[in-house]
């Protein structure tokens, strides 16, 4: 952390997969006592609803290839608003620090001598996982985990593929849903098996949640066919065929447990 002057201050906080209950209690205390919050397309509308009226509010969101404000626009905002004296909450769906660009918005508070802090957040790997009932490791069939972007800044989808195609391992692709052929193909081209099990989550943790349990060949076919939507994360491994039925055992609890069932 920089030591300086200057009043303001800018927490980059991780807004978590969606639900407004996963978010950690020192997130929900700077939200509520933020004067400018800047956030992304990723944070949910849920989320957005704790903000205090009144808070200044900046929607930066951007898809995939199409910016709508460049990041040397947003770390100038940030350091703007700071220079103000507000305290800024620079809002990020999941973890600020996985697949964020938390690094090119550090060096630029950093180059101006803004104070700032990094609140974790629940990512989309662990949200969707739990959302879904399985484990994202397990003794004997998954002693790795691999959170991977599936493209790069430029939309390519260049990886080692060889490293990735092995049993073992729970494969875990972020901003990967256009990519989803691709990276079937080529599990498969460099050894996996074509009946390999994947897992695909849509909206993890919110009310649209839905999830397709598939294989590598019809990942794609059965994708498109369920017109599945950003935000969508792909989960690989064998980890996947251990998903619990949430329901029935949710019904259960809420027998077994009266708070539960309110
Ligand atoms: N920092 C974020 C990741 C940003 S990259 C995190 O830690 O989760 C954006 C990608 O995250 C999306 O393209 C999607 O693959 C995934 N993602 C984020 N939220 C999601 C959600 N609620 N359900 C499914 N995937 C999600």
């Amino acid at each position: 952390m920089t030591a300086i002057n200057s009043v303001g201050a800018v927490a980059l906080v991780g807004a978590g997969p969606g639900a407004a209950d996963l978010l950690t209690l020192r997130a929900l205390k700077l939200i509520q006592q933020a004067g400018a919050v800047v956030y992304d397309r990723l944070v949910s509308e849920e989320v957005l609803a704790l903000i205090p009226p009144g808070c200044l509010c900046f929607d930066v969101g951007k898809s995939r290839g199409q910016h709508s404000v460049s990041q040397a626009e947003i770390g100038a905002l940030l350091v703007q608003l700071a220079q103000q004296g507000l305290k800024v909450v620079r809002l990020k769906g999941g973890d600020p620090a996985i697949f964020g660009r938390l690094a090119e918005e550090l060096d630029a508070l950093d180059s101006a001598g803004i104070r700032w802090q990094i609140v974790p957040g629940i990512s989309a790997a662990s949200g969707c996982a739990a959302a879904t009932g399985i484990p994202l490791t397990e003794r004997g069939i998954a002693q790795q985990l691999r959170f991977i972007s599936a493209v790069d800044k430029d939309c390519n989808t260049t990886q080692d593929w060889a490293s990735l195609a092995r049993p073992g391992q729970t494969l875990v692709f972020y901003m990967g849903l256009s990519a989803l052929s691709e990276i079937s193909q080529q599990l498969i081209a460099h050894g996996l098996a074509p009946d390999w099990p994947l897992l695909l989550v849509e909206n993890g943790s919110r009310p649209a949640q839905r999830q397709l349990l598939t294989t590598l060949t019809e990942a794609a076919t059965a994708a498109q066919h369920m017109a599945l939507q950003s935000p969508c994360l792909i989960l690989v491994g064998e980890v996947v065929l251990r998903q619990r039925q949430l329901v029935p055992l949710m019904a259960k609890l809420k027998q077994q447990v009266g708070y539960l069932a309110a």
